[in-house]
C-alpha cells in the first residue's frame, strides 16, 4: 500500500503555528513592541491603520539587525534571546521561542527596515506568505522598523472571524497599555488612523500609570512595596473608595511581562477583605520581580500564564504587603492636610493625655511558618474554587426548566389574584409575595434588573426615550481605550436618554440622563456603564445594542440593601410580570423562587 503522510512545506506549516501566536491584530502588535523592548530601544512608536487590519507598523531606536539577521530573524525558531535548553530557565526577554515573526511574516505582507548603530547602510526585506520578495541594502534610521500589511490577506477564515474595528482596537490599546505599564522607562506612541492616542514620555511608574489612566489616578493610589529574598513587589494599588463594581484595572506583571493569575488576584482581593464593598474590585498594578528560574513562563502560547515554584509564599508575601499597605495609607481615616487649618478641634479635658492610635501587630506572627501557609490553598486547590470559577467564567443563562416553572407561578398567580396582595421585605433585599399556592421570594435587584432591561431594549429598537436634563452639564473624561469605544456607542447612548456630545480630545460633554434612570451622577453612571459594556463584551459575545442594554440595567438596578416601599414593591412585582421574560434576570440568575405549601407542610412533619 501506499504511504500516505508527507511533511508539510514550510509556509503551510508556518500558518498553522501562526494561529497559535497571531490570533489577531493585537497579537502582532506585542509581538512587535516586546522586541523592540528587547533590542533595547528607549523609544517606540506604535502606527495602526483600522484597527490593525491594513496596518500594524512598529519604529523603534533598538540596537537594529545586520543582514543576516534580518533575514534569518523570519525562520522558525530564530532567536537570538536563547542557545539552548537550560537556557530556557533563566529568561531575562520578553521573547524567546522565536516563532513570532515567522508567523507574522506568514500570514502578513512585511516590509522589515533596520540599521544597526553606526552602519552606513540598512537593509530592506519584505516578505510575504513567508515569502522573501525583496533583500537589498537601504537607507534607514538606526534602529528598526517592522510594517505589517494585510494581516490575514491569506487566511480568510481569520479575516472573517475579526471583530468590529473598535473592538479590535481596545485589544490592540490593551496590549499597549501591557506593555507601556512596566517600561515606563521607554517613551510609547500610538496613532491610529493619524489620530494619535497616546504619547507616553519616559517617566517613573506612577507617573505612567497617570498618563494612561487619567490623572485622577495619581490620587486613586497608594504605593505597595515588599522586598524579601524570593519575591521583590512594587506597584500601586487602588484605595478602596475607588474600587469598582465591575473588574477595573488589575495588572500583574512578573519580570515585567504581563500575566493573568487568578490565584494572585485572590491574594490581592482578600487583602481588602472587608475594606471593599460587596461585589466591587480593587484597580491593581503590581510589578513583581522574580528569579527567572523560578517560574516556567513556557506553559502558554502567549506567555501570558506562568508557573511558580514558590506560589504559595508568593501568594502569602503578596497579600500581606497589599494588607500593610491599606493599613499605612487607608484604614485610618484620611486626613486632607490642605484644608486642616479648618479643622474645629474641641478642647481636651485637662486631665487627658493622647495616645498617637496603634495598629496592634502581633510580634510573633510569621507569615512563613508551616501552620499559616497550610492555610493557603495551592493554586490547584484553588482552581477548583467557587472564586476561580467566578474569576474565569461569566455567567452564562440556564434555561433549564424555565418554562415549566413559569407557568406553576403564573399559575399561583392567578390563583392567588382575589386574595389581598401583601408583599413584604426581608433584609432589604428580597421580597415576600403571597400566592395561593404558597409564596415566593423575589430577588430585588434581578428583578429591576430584568424590568429595566427589557425597556432599554425596547428604547433601543425604537429610538425612543426620554432624558432628563442636568442642571450642570457635566465633562466627562476618558481614557483613551474607553473614549474610542464610547464613541462607537454614541448614538446607541442617544437612544437611551443620553444627552451626550464629544467634546474635544477624550472628552464627552453629558447635558441630560436617560428619565428613568434615577440616578444623577452622570460620570459615575457613565463610567460605570463603560466598565460593565468592556465587561459583557470580553465575556460574553453579545452584539453592541444587547451589551449596552445589560450595562444599563445591571449598574443601575436597586441595589440590595434598599428599602422598599409598600407601593414600590407591588410596583416591582407587577412590572416583573408584566416581562416577557420574568423568570431570570439578564444575566441568567433566577428573579423568584417560589414555595409551595406542600412544600411547607412537608417541613413541618417529622
Ligand atoms: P524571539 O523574540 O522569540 O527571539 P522573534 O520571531 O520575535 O523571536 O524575533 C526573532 C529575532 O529577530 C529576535 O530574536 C531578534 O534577534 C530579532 N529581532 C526581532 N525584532 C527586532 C527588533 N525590533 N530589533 C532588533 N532585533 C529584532
Ligand atoms: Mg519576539
Amino acid at each position: 500500500m501506499a504511504d500516505i503522510i508527507r511533511l508539510l512545506p514550510d509556509s503551510v506549516a508556518n500558518q498553522i503555528a501562526a494561529g497559535e501566536v497571531i490570533q489577531r491584530p493585537a497579537s502582532a502588535v506585542k509581538e512587535l513592541l516586546e522586541n523592540s523592548v528587547d533590542a533595547g530601544a528607549s523609544l517606540i512608536r506604535l502606527v495602526v491603520k483600522d484597527a490593525g487590519r491594513t496596518l500594524i507598523q512598529v519604529i523603534d531606536n533598538g540596537k537594529g539587525m545586520s543582514e543576516t539577521d534580518a533575514r534569518m530573524s523570519f525562520e522558525r525558531h530564530a532567536t537570538s534571546k536563547i542557545r539552548n535548553a537550560d537556557d530556557l530557565f533563566n529568561i531575562r526577554t520578553k521573547g524567546f521561542r522565536g516563532e513570532a515573526l515567522a508567523s507574522i511574516g506568514a500570514i502578513a505582507q512585511v516590509e522589515l527596515r533596520t540599521k544597526q548603530h553606526g552602519e552606513a547602510l540598512g537593509t530592506l526585506l519584505v516578505v510575504e506568505g513567508s515569502e522573501v520578495k525583496t533583500q537589498e541594502p537601504c537607507n534607514c534610521a538606526e534602529g528598526t522598523s517592522f510594517s505589517v500589511k494585510n494581516l490575514f490577506y491569506n487566511v480568510p477564515a481569520r479575516r472573517n472571524f475579526l471583530k468590529t474595528d473598535a473592538v479590535e482596537l481596545r485589544h490592540i490599546i490593551e496590549e499597549f497599555q501591557r506593555v507601556a505599564l512596566p517600561h515606563h522607562n521607554i517613551g510609547f506612541s500610538l496613532h491610529h488612523n493619524n489620530t494619535e492616542l497616546f504619547n507616553l514620555a519616559p517617566c517613573n511608574l506612577r507617573q505612567r500609570i497617570a498618563q494612561i489612566f487619567g490623572s485622577n489616578y495619581n490620587e486613586r493610589v497608594v504605593p505597595v512595596e515588599e522586598e524579601t529574598s524570593i519575591v521583590k513587589i512594587k506597584g500601586f494599588i487602588g484605595k478602596p473608595e475607588f474600587a469598582r463594581r465591575t473588574r477595573g484595572e488589575q495588572y500583574f506583571f512578573i519580570n515585567e511581562r504581563f500575566i493573568r493569575n487568578a490565584y494572585l488576584h485572590h491574594a490581592v482581593q482578600m487583602a481588602y477583605e472587608e475594606l471593599l464593598p460587596q461585589d466591587s474590585f480593587p484597580s491593581y498594578f503590581i510589578l513583581m520581580e522574580v528569579e527567572p528560574k523560578s517560574i516556567d513562563i513556557n506553559i502558554h502560547p502567549t506567555k501570558t500564564e506562568v508557573k511558580f515554584e514558590d506560589e504559595k509564599f508568593i501568594y502569602s508575601i503578596l497579600r500581606s504587603a497589599v494588607k500593610r499597605s491599606l493599613g499605612k495609607y487607608n484604614i485610618s481615616p484620611t486626613l486632607d492636610f490642605e484644608q486642616e487649618t479648618s479643622f474645629n478641634v474641641p478642647p481636651l479635658p485637662k486631665d487627658k493625655t493622647i495616645h498617637a492610635p496603634v495598629i496592634s501587630v502581633n510580634p510573633n506572627y510569621n507569615p512563613f511558618a508551616k501552620e499559616e501557609l497550610d492555610k493557603i490553598p495551592s493554586s490547584k486547590e484553588f482552581l477548583k474554587s467557587k472564586f476561580a470559577e467566578k474569576y474565569f467564567s461569566p455567567q452564562t443563562a440556564q434555561g433549564t426548566g424555565e418554562k415549566e416553572f413559569g407557568q406553576h407561578v403564573e399559575k399561583g398567580l392567578e390563583e392567588g389574584a382575589e386574595q389581598k396582595k401583601k408583599n413584604h421585605q426581608l433584609h432589604g433585599r428580597y421580597i415576600l409575595s403571597h400566592i395561593k399556592s404558597g409564596f415566593m421570594i423575589i430577588d430585588q435587584h434581578a428583578a429591576h434588573e430584568r424590568i429595566l432591561y427589557e425597556r432599554f431594549s425596547d428604547m433601543l429598537e425604537k429610538q425612543k426615550a426620554h432624558s432628563q436634563q442636568l442642571l450642570f452639564p457635566q465633562h466627562i473624561t476618558f481614557n483613551q481605550s474607553d473614549f474610542e469605544l464610547a464613541k462607537e456607542l454614541l448614538s446607541e447612548m442617544r437612544a437611551l436618554g443620553f444627552d451626550i456630545e464629544e467634546f474635544g480630545k477624550s472628552t464627552f460633554i453629558v447635558q441630560g440622563v436617560p428619565a428613568i434612570v434615577p440616578e444623577n451622577n452622570a460620570r459615575q453612571l457613565l463610567e460605570n456603564l463603560m466598565e460593565q459594556y468592556k465587561q459583557n463584551l470580553t465575556g460574553l459575545k453579545f452584539e453592541k445594542r444587547e451589551s449596552l442594554a445589560r450595562a444599563m440595567a445591571q449598574h443601575t438596578a436597586i441595589r440590595p440593601g434598599k428599602t422598599l416601599s409598600e407601593q414600590e414593591m407591588d410596583a416591582l412585582v407587577d412590572e416583573l410580570f408584566a416581562c416577557k421574560m420574568p423568570y431570570s434576570s439578564p444575566s441568567g440568575n433566577p428573579t423568584l423562587i417560589t414555595f409551595s405549601l406542600e412544600d411547607l407542610e412537608k417541613r413541618f412533619k417529622k
